[in-house]
């Protein structure tokens, strides 16, 4: 009998994959380029402040920034040499923020500085939340947010339930595909530190069916585990959202304002997991990541373990660089990523892709107006009418975009993506997102 796979009930869609391109590419291992330049603000909170100063030497996993005032992540070095300056740098974003530069020189980088590993015996949830903010992990799946924090549950929303979000449902990324592959181990591993530290009794890894591989190796390994499971999801976009992905894994609403622990749930990136077990069992600072480098137009996609810092020129060219010069270039994947156009910005902790497509591919078709065919009411996986919501914004009419809905869209950008009108409903929600932030702050 054909498996149930676990799905979300309304909206979404089935969008082209390209996952072909990098899903049986093994995680190869950046060299250490000429320099790094690694932000100080790369987290949510607030920006983290250098404790060392240009001439410094440093080696892969030393500190070189934190803050202890508020919610913030600590920093590492991600490459081994010389602090060469503390300068401003621009972020996909288009945001200015300091950034620690190093120059690499010809010290051995596979010989990081570690933390002492925790002995199971002394495996307690503070023990572990400490570790954690001690290697600056933050949400690998885009969030940034410091997972130290979220590892403490509040009283009044006790966790029962730890998801790990093997989703991946962007086109191109095979990232959380090949180091469920890959990694399993370390994964599984991860997902029980985190039961235990917050107090759940099941854990599951959700990956979606088209990654049969994956999905077989998460299988085996979850039998050698106990209350862990991995269970298998439709492939429908957008099911890496985590409300979404509690809805079709324990068919629990989160409602609306509020966090996965209101239902008892926490869900946590497969990345991110791994680096818990690494952290608590090796030592290690989080100072690499990885990415997918893949699209039609580089010359060889990857999937690439690379230094926080390194600019997305030097990833390229470790990739083959594009091949051609009009390629554009996204980072992040292409539903929710933001096309750039300076090669020099640094990847930080949440970059999860580079894409670079084929002007063909990108093309940016010109909107046409809206037909009021309801598509993008179809497949909006917030219940929203994202066409009235758009017109409200571009008519500035926020009390009634924020009555339709405004702040509860998730930017999963599945309406314009199903568009005949080719409308920028996505962009705009964006633009209108951050008007409304800028008003609240005038305001207050
Ligand atoms: S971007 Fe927002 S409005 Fe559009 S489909 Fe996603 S949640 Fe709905
Ligand atoms: S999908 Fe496009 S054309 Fe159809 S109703 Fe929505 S905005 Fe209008």
């Amino acid at each position: 009998m054909a498996e149930t796979l676990k799905k979300f009930p309304i909206g979404g869609l089935h969008l082209p994959e390209e996952k072909n391109l990098t899903t049986d590419r093994r995680i190869e291992i950046m060299a250490a380029p000429a320099q790094v330049a690694i932000p100080l603000k790369q987290h949510a909170g607030v920006a983290s402040r250098p404790v060392l100063k240009p001439g410094d030497r440093v080696r892969r996993g030393t500190l070189i920034a934190m803050n202890d005032q508020g919610l913030s992540a600590r920093i590492h070095a991600s490459i081994s040499g010389v602090v060469s300056a503390i300068e401003s740098v621009p972020l996909q974003d288009g945001q200015m923020v300091e950034a620690v530069v190093i120059d690499h020189d010809d010290s051995d980088d596979s010989e990081p500085e570690l933390m002492q590993p925790i002995p199971e015996g002394e495996l307690n949830p503070d023990a572990v939340r400490t570790r954690v903010e001690e290697a600056g992990i933050v949400g690998l799946g885009g969030a940034g947010f410091p997972t130290h924090i979220k590892l403490k549950p509040a009283a009044d929303t006790p966790i029962d339930t730890v998801l790990i979000n093997g989703a991946e449902c962007e086109p191109y990324l095979t990232v959380d595909d090949r180091l469920m592959q890959e990694n399993a181990e370390q994964l599984f591993r991860g997902l029980d530190i985190i039961c235990r530290t917050v107090g759940a009794t099941q854990g599951m890894v959700a990956c979606e069916a088209n990654k049969p591989v994956a999905l077989e190796i998460l299988r085996d390994e979850a039998k050698k585990w106990i209350n862990l499971e991995a269970v298998a999801l439709d492939t429908r976009y957008p099911h890496g959202a985590e409300k979404h992905l509690i809805k079709a894994v324990l068919d629990r609403e989160v409602p609306k304002n509020a966090l996965p622990s209101r239902v008892g749930a926490l869900v946590n990136n497969v990345q991110t997991t791994i680096a818990i077990t690494r952290a608590v069992d090796r030592g290690e600072a989080l100072t690499h990541r990885v990415v997918t480098v893949s699209g039609h137009a580089v010359n060889r996609p990857a999937n690439v373990s690379v230094p926080i810092g390194a600019s997305m020129e030097d990833i390229l060219d470790w990739c083959g660089g594009p091949t051609q010069n009009d390629a554009h270039l996204i980072v992040g994947g292409p539903m929710t990523g933001i096309r750039i156009y300076d090669t020099g910005i640094p990847v930080v902790k949440a970059t999860s892709g580079i894409v670079l497509l084929t002007p063909k591919e990108a093309t940016e078709y010109q909107e046409l107006v809206c037909i009021r065919c309801g598509k993008c009411v179809e497949v909006c996986p917030m219940y929203l009418a994202p066409n009235n919501i758009v017109s409200y914004v571009r008519n500035d009419m926020y009390d009634e975009a924020i009555a339709a809905g405004l702040e509860d869209c998730i930017m999963c950008g599945a309406c314009a993506f199903a568009c005949p009108s080719r409308r920028g409903l996505l962009q705009t929600i964006k633009r209108g997102k951050a008007e409304l932030a800028n008003r609240r702050k005038s305001q207050s």
